[in-house]
């Protein structure tokens, strides 16, 4: 069961592996550790009150209300209790002294480890535009974001968004259910700019117009005026005002890794790790969100994926390494969205492709769009099309010489949450 650190935990405590973050990527590493059979002992550290819990939800099924909080959890506390694993809520690591393998907590505590791993994703990108700190800005990446983010859309009339990333266009599409006014801003020129190329953006865009929600592309948000009962003004660059009573921004997020940079871990926005995650510093790994790994699917480049099955595995990996035996094998990223009659899937990195191929009839809203480098498949869009997906992944590992995903219960655990 989750632990209040302030209650129930003493203020210095010893771990043979201390996981920071108790998120996917920090749980998985705990519970995969147990699998693997590691006898020691392994606290989850983590700042939220909630044991570990699913995202994807929180701007999808959960913020609509579909399902409750319950079903966000990865895993029921007799999991926890069960394997031995202590979790420990409600407190920040604040500071790293690698050299004595101690972390120190915002509230005072102080845990001493054998190894550390962390795991602790990041914070969600505010505006610091003019006016941006007398407006509330709803963001998205906590379950206490998503309640708060709830409670305002219930009542609010005009929604405005701030990007039009995955997480931007998911709170679009769900608010659209309860019939809010919304309107979606971006400073790129198409929606999506960051993760595909243009034929996904258009056809996203305009079944979001075809549901009602405005977009405004190559608009920036110039300042933020705060006006009576809730409502924000938001000045666009052109000129143009638009008055909200929920602003949300959706405009990625910030790497957690200060504390882990100023102990000495190399890494710019995200901490570096090599393939067996570990960081430069002795016995401290890095998993999920907050690493940046070289990756077989983009050449070997160093890159950082914030995806459900890149924090798997990279949990894994970490787990594996640290038990001393082999790791999976790097698989085929990827990623879904759910926005309101659209499945998307999304196999590979399409980073680098010199040429796109659509495969089926867009006009029919289910097709695929597979990107290559040369003569190679390296990323495939799928919309409702799970087969070319499938497809995809195998044709992608076959490349590399790898393989499509790992055989591991606890991701079988997450495709169940797909549609979330
Ligand atoms: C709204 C939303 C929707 C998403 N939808 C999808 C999707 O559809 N498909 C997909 O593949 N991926 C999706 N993702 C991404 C996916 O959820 C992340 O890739 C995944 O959660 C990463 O796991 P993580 O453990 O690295 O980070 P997180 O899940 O963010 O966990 C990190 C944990 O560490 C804690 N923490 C941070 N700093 C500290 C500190 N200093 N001390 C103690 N604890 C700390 C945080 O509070 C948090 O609990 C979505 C993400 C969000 C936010």
């Amino acid at each position: 069961m989750a632990q209040a650190l302030d209650a129930l935990t003493p203020p210095s405590a010893r771990y043979d592996i201390l996981i920071v973050g108790g998120g996917l990527a920090g749980a998985h590493t705990a519970a995969t550790l147990r699998k693997l059979g590691y006898p020691g002992t392994i606290g989850v550290l983590s700042n939220e009150s909630l044991a570990p819990y699913e995202r994807p939800p929180l701007s999808k099924a959960y913020l609509c209300g579909e399902i409750p909080q319950q079903r966000l959890l990865l895993h029921p506390d007799t999991f926890w209790t069960g394997r031995n694993i202590d979790l420990l809520c409600g407190s920040r690591v604040i500071s790293l002294d690698a050299g004595k393998r101690e972390v120190s907590c915002g509230n005072g505590a102080l845990f001493s480890y054998g190894t550390l791993v962390w795991a602790t994703g990041g914070t969600s990108r505010r505006l610091t535009c003019p006016g941006a700190d007398a407006v509330t800005q709803h963001t998205v990446r906590t379950l206490a974001d998503a309640d708060r983010l709830r409670r305002a859309a219930a009542t609010a009339e005009h929604v405005v968004i701030v990007g039009a990333g995955f997480v931007g266009l998911e709170v679009a599409a769900t608010l659209r259910k309860s019939n809010k006014h919304v309107t979606v801003l971006d400073t790129a020129d198409r929606v999506l700019a960051r993760v595909g190329g243009e034929t996904l953006s258009n056809h996203v865009a305009d079944l979001h117009r075809k549901h009602g929600v405005e977009i405004h592309l190559s608009t920036p948000v110039e300042a933020l005026y705060s006006q009576a009962a809730n409502f924000a003004e938001v000045l666009l660059r052109d000129g143009r005002r638009l008055v909200t009573d929920c602003l949300v921004v959706g405009a990625g997020m910030l790497p957690e890794t200060d504390a882990l940079t100023a102990a000495g871990a190399l890494g710019r926005h995200g901490v570096d790790v090599d393939a067996m995650c570990r960081t430069s510093l002795p016995h401290v790994y890095a998993v999920g969100d907050c690493a940046r790994q070289p990756n077989v699917f983009v050449e070997g480049d160093s890159v950082r994926l914030e995806c459900v099955s890149s924090a798997i595995e990279q949990a894994a990996i970490a787990a594996h390494n640290i038990v001393g035996k082999p790791a999976p094998k790097p698989s085929v990223p990827w990623f879904w969205s759910n926005q309101y009659d659209l499945r998307l899937q999304i196999a590979g990195v399409s980073a680098g492709h010199d040429r796109t191929e659509v495969n089926g009839d867009p006009s029919k809203g289910s097709f695929s769009i597979a990107y290559f480098k040369g003569d190679r498949l390296i990323a495939l869009d799928a919309l409702n099309a799970p087969k070319d997906f499938s497809q995809a992944r195998q044709k992608i590992a076959a490349n590399i010489g790898t393989v499509t995903a790992s055989g591991d219960a606890s991701l079988a655990h997450v495709f169940t949450h797909v549609n979330c």
